[in-house]
């Protein structure tokens, strides 16, 4: 699909669906005063009003986050004192706020989650004491550097509340982020926050065109890990009839899929494939014995070579969805119909890109680690949270219209990346690799062993069936093909082992795509 900038017609699905997309007013000025842009009927007034959001100081105060419901008509109103507010502003007004306001709002929002913290978080409360730092320091968005960067370690050796900014009784929910290693990073919300991050979902989901009528299935776990209720309530949020399936158990999802149309997925990229593996293994074809148009991919790293297979194979466009469960779960950005780049919520978010060796923070447009301020939350806000996530700003601004800038695609965590004979190597660059390739089927996995004192990497990668054609020849050249793209995009050379479709191991949830066994 073309993307049009957003003075050109309706192409953008807006909330309310794309049949709505002729309501949308010409949005390169803010449009707080527009009428127009808020649809006429029961969806779109739906969509809109419901998931509006509390605007400059009216956040974070735990009385007010759920500012904007539908029994809150929205009006027009003084485009001079937009901030200060106090109405709700609507998700279509919000992401293409000016950059001017955009700021002024964060700033805004910055300095009420640093005088709640400064006051109610042991663990900022101490930081501020240590640094003999007071909130009234902090009248730009620069000065957050005067704070220091936080890490995961700082939230495992504060578990499980020495984050915590409200009172006990104000916490609703409690949501742990996956962690391989020691004790998990506990994440609490307030009932505002488990709503903010709700309006965030619908935000992406109604950006990327889904709307009341469809029918959601929610294929990632539940349960403790953000990814599954967050999106669930996103969804309901946007007036979707959702069906929390959670992952796995492959027939009864196909079985879903079927008996109720499902025509929106969130899964992982992994999982989709193998998916698609099963569909054809029952004799059925993934385009006409579904009605999916819509999947919302995330939870993994994965390349836009792998993005571009699942649409592919189901005929539907694939959204790529980045978060943290220390900054809400899912929705923390999202692409937009462009599929270039994902946006940055950055009325929720204030980002920064560093160098991860130095800290410091890198020119925009250079790749650096992810660094995240969150500016709404309410039960446990992180200022300068370092993610491990490596990607960059786009400097220019999006097509599509929305202020929020862009970050590229995560080309990894810091902690996926391997060294292998002294090169930094990302399992993403090879994946990206593989899977333009013809022929590549739609699982590998990398190995690292060691054979004496040196180390082998060992590319096991599934192969479209035609390959096998009985020429050895044939194979081998296939297998110098991979081997050679790979050495080019990476710099390292791995032996490169063709396998059948369905001969490595599946799982229902994040793929393990490295085994490293070179300490064992
Ligand atoms: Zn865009």
């Amino acid at each position: 699909m073309a993307c049009f900038p957003s003075s050109m017609s309706g192409t953008d699905p807006m909330p309310g669906g794309e049949s709505h997309a002729h309501t949308r007013a010409h949005t390169d000025t803010p449009t707080h005063n527009q009428k127009g842009i808020r649809g006429g009927t029961a969806t779109g007034d739906a969509a809109d009003t419901g998931r509006a959001v509390t605007t400059g100081t009216a956040t974070g105060t735990g009385t007010n986050s759920r500012i904007g419901t539908d029994s809150s008509p929205t009006h027009d109103r003084d485009t001079t004192n937009t901030i200060a507010a106090p109405e709700p502003m609507a998700d279509a007004e919000i992401e293409r706020l000016d950059r001017a306001p955009l700021e002024a709002l964060q700033l805004a929002r910055l300095q009420e989650t640093i005088r709640r913290v400064a006051a109610s978080s042991p663990f900022y409360r101490q930081v501020f004491s240590d640094e003999h730092l007071t909130p009234d320091q902090f009248t730009h968005l620069d000065d957050i550097r005067k704070l220091p960067l936080i890490t995961k370690e700082d939230l495992r050796a504060h578990y499980p509340d020495g984050f915590l900014a409200v009172p006990r009784e104000e916490v609703v929910r409690l949501h742990t982020s996956t962690g391989t290693t020691g004790k998990p990073k506990a994440i609490f919300f307030t009932r505002g926050d488990v709503d903010r991050a709700s309006d965030l979902i619908a935000r992406c989901m109604a950006m990327t065109g889904a709307h009341p009528g469809d029918v959601f299935q929610n294929m990632v776990g539940y349960g403790l890990f953000t990814g599954g209720l967050i999106f669930h309530y996103g969804a309901e949020k946007l007036g979707l009839m959702v069906i929390p399936a959670s992952a796995g158990n492959t027939e009864r999802q196909l079985e879903l899929l079927r008996d109720f149309g499902t025509t929106v997925v969130h899964l992982t990229p992994s999982y989709a494939l193998y998916l698609a593996d099963v569909l054809e293994q029952e004799g059925l074809d993934p385009q006409k014995d579904l009605k999916l148009r819509l999947a919302y991919i995330g939870a993994e790293p994965h390349s836009d070579e792998t993005r571009t297979k699942v649409e592919a194979i189901y005929g539907i466009r694939a959204y790529n969805s980045y978060g943290l469960s220390e900054m809400n779960g899912p929705g923390v950005a999202f692409e937009c119909p462009c599929q270039d780049g994902l946006h940055i919520w950055e009325d929720h978010y204030l980002v920064e890109i560093i160098d991860p060796d130095t800290g410091r923070p890198v020119p925009e447009g250079e790749e650096g680690e992810l660094v995240l301020t969150s500016l709404t939350r309410e039960a446990m806000p992180l200022l300068r949270y370092r993610t491990g996530d490596l990607t960059y700003i786009y400097p220019e601004p999006c097509p599509c219209g929305r202020t929020h800038r862009r970050l590229a695609r995560m080309r990894g965590r810091v902690d996926d990346m391997f060294i292998y004979h002294g090169v930094n190597v990302f399992p993403s660059e090879i994946e990206r690799v593989l899977m333009g390739m013809p022929g590549i089927g739609r699982n590998y996995q990398i190995v690292l062993t060691r054979e004496g004192s040196r180390d082998v990497m060992q590319v096991r990668v599934e192969v479209e069936r035609y390959l096998f054609d009985g020429s050895l020849p044939h194979l081998q050249q296939f297998q110098r093909q991979v081997q050679e793209k790979v050495k080019a995009a990476c710099l390292v050379r791995p032996r490169i082992e063709l396998l059948e479709a369905g001969s490595l191991p599946r799982t229902t949830g994040k793929a393990t795509r490295v085994l490293d066994q070179r300490q064992v």
